[in-house]
């Protein structure tokens, strides 16, 4: 018997692999995008012609092809971007494989004029399947300029399944906005053959998402409120809609490190926390970006597939619950300290799985344990009381906002009386030397000393970086560091963000500084093993100099002055704490992402009472 294994030419290689990148002309066009950002353009035009069938153009101003690269690049696993498995880990770029171009002209009819700028003439080619029909030099502008006619030319079972013009112009404009609302620094237009659809100039990243989808005309400007969350895990930054603008049909967005990314379980977090606020049935607007460590998530993932892996989805859940909640509480539309809400857990309780409420009448909210003793330390009255009435008017503003729209979404009396916070004045209480408790309307609060002063002198310091000045508190007399020439060299490459976060620092000779003044939250004499203890997190790699120091040292620095557990506190210092936590954007999660506080219920107490 003769052998009956063939290898299978190229050209049918490439088009079954291409079934798999190119399923429709969105694809195409989300490739072709995608390609031109990582050639660092900053602009971009997509021209169309019958929704993609006959013609899809990208032009950028990018950084073009060599003409041996241009050839190159229609090659199978041609890429400029990794050069080994490891990069597949650190990767930040769109794309990795090489697989788009080959895969596109596996299936159409592509031209392509690329020219960079050390280059007085560019590259003409074309090129079907894998055959060059054309390669010349021509004189074109600098980046990058392909045509893809035909799609699908060659493979009529895939043109028949293409959907109407109209279907395939609306997954064009999906892909098209995935990426424009990542890239507000990016000038893109949008042309169905010579009409204009969209013109969005380099704008901020609110201005892209007016634009996109034209809130300005629409007079929705108001509708889009910043959402922020800074911790160890993820950082997250972004706009959620007002819920008085909750459709049927939302614009919903996440994009992990500038990438696109559809997250059933994270998509939830953010409704939880709409709950009580929309009507059943309708969304909100939201556009949340992540930016995680690339090593937390999975990359191996398809470059068509939009669902990515993390690491502690969990976590990361109740940091985008904690945030999305913060922003609706901040701008007065939920509160963010109702403690007494059955299934909008603020706050993380023990007994969660609880369902059998004492009846409200037999609970007396006025009663606080600890009320009675020690009353020579009473918290100052003034700001707990204004926090209160600016409660009660923003109570009051609700109410018309809400009635005059036909869209009436809140039970406006059920809310009032959701909304009341216990109007105690309570004692606060140290446990154990490492918690501090207190009375709240649904149980008794425990707040972690140490996590919680964490969060405070971190968001300060994050405060003073973003403002970009600094005052030090001055010393009498300079301490004189004297390093070894390895914490010498680590001091050099952070020594402009410790003078950020509030520390004045200057070189001193040889590895040698004097420490002219230090942060208000670092005490004078323990600047010396404090930043002894930093440079040696940099030595080990514990701070990575190449990614956001600051914040890192804020971190550092945070966690080392925060008041440790087992450190006793007097009344005024859990005062001040308590006060100053709820000040904290984010008072639920420690920069970690660890919980602040957690509340024991009253039914729970009860209960062991019975
Ligand atoms: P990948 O993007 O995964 O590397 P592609 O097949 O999309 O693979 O592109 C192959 C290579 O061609 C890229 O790595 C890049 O070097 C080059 N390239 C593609 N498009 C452009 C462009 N618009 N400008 C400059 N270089 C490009
Ligand atoms: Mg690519």
């Amino acid at each position: 018997m003769t052998d009956i294994i063939n290898l299978l030419p190229d050209s049918v290689a490439n088009q079954i692999a291409a079934g798999e990148v190119i399923q429709r002309p969105a694809s195409v066009v989300k490739e072709l995008m995608e390609n031109s950002i990582d050639a660092l353009a900053t602009k971009i035009q997509v021209i169309l012609k019958d929704g993609g069938n006959t013609l899809i153009q990208v032009i950028d101003n990018g950084k073009g092809m060599s003409e041996t690269d241009a050839r190159m690049s229609f090659e199978r696993h041609a890429t400029s971007k990794i050069k080994d498995a490891d990069d597949l880990f650190s990767l930040r770029t769109m794309g990795f494989r090489g697989e788009a171009l080959p895969s596109i002209a596996a299936v159409a009819q592509v031209e392509i004029k690329t020219r960079r700028e050390e280059d007085s003439l560019g590259v003409f080619i074309e090129i079907a399947g894998t055959r060059v029909f054309k390669q010349e030099t021509v004189m074109c502008e600098k980046g990058t300029n392909i045509a893809v006619k035909s799609l699908f030319f060659n493979v009529p079972a895939r043109r028949r399944f293409l959907k109407s013009q109209s279907t395939e112009m609306m997954h064009i404009r999906n892909e098209f906005y995935r990426i424009v609302l990542v890239h507000p620094e990016i000038e893109f237009s949008l042309f169905d053959g010579k009409n204009e659809l969209l013109q969005l100039p380099e704008t901020t990243l609110k201005g892209r998402i007016e634009h996109v989808f034209d809130l300005a005309r629409k007079k929705m400007e108001q509708q889009l409120l910043p959402v922020s969350a800074n911790s160890q895990l993820i950082d997250i930054k972004g706009f959620v809609g007002r819920p008085e603008f909750a459709q049927k049909s939302a614009n919903q967005y996440f994009f992990v490190n500038n990438r696109y990314m559809r997250h059933p379980y994270f998509h939830k977090a953010v409704m939880v926390a709409y709950e009580k606020l929309i009507k059943p049935g309708e969304n909100p607007n939201y556009f949340i970006y992540f930016d995680v460590d690339p090593h937390s998530i999975d990359v191996n993932v398809h470059p068509s597939k939009t669902e990515i892996k993390f690491e502690n989805e969990q976590a990361i859940w109740s940091i985008i619950h904690a945030a999305v909640r913060e922003t609706l509480g901040k701008f007065q539309i939920a509160p963010s300290l109702d403690f007494d809400q059955e299934g909008n857990v603020d706050i993380p309780v023990l007994d969660s799985k609880s369902v059998i409420l004492p009846p409200k009448t037999s609970f007396n909210p006025q009663y606080n344990p600890f009320g009675s003793s020690s009353s020579q330390h009473k918290r100052p009255d003034l700001d707990w009381e204004k926090l209160y009435t600016d409660f009660d008017k923003d109570k009051n503003r609700l109410k018309p906002a809400f009635t005059n729209d036909e869209n009436v979404i809140i039970e406006t009396d059920s809310t009032q009386t959701e909304i009341s916070l216990e109007p105690t004045k309570t004692e606060l209480f140290q446990f154990k030397s490492s918690y501090i408790c207190t009375s709240v309307k649904s149980g008794m609060m425990l707040i972690d000393q140490h996590r919680a002063h964490f969060r405070i002198l971190f968001d300060r310091f994050i405060k003073k970086i973003e403002n970009k000045k600094s005052f030090s508190q001055q010393v009498l007399f300079p301490e004189i560091l004297e390093l070894d020439p390895n914490e010498s060299e680590a001091m050099n490459t952070i020594i402009d963000d410790l003078n950020l976060v509030g520390f004045d620092i200057e070189p001193f000779g040889k590895n040698t500084f004097s420490i002219n003044g230090v942060p208000s939250e670092v005490g004078v004499g323990s600047s010396i093993p404090l930043i002894k203890d930093l440079l040696a997190s940099v030595i080990q790699s514990e701070i990575d100099v190449k990614k956001k120091v600051q914040t890192q040292i804020a971190l550092h620095l945070a966690r080392q002055t925060a008041i440790q557990s087992g450190q006793f506190m007097s009344q005024n210092e859990m005062n001040q704490l308590f006060e100053d936590l709820f000040q904290c954007e984010n008072h639920l999660y420690s920069p970690d992402g660890k919980i602040i506080m957690t509340v024991i219920r009253n039914e729970e107490i009860e209960r062991k009472f019975r």
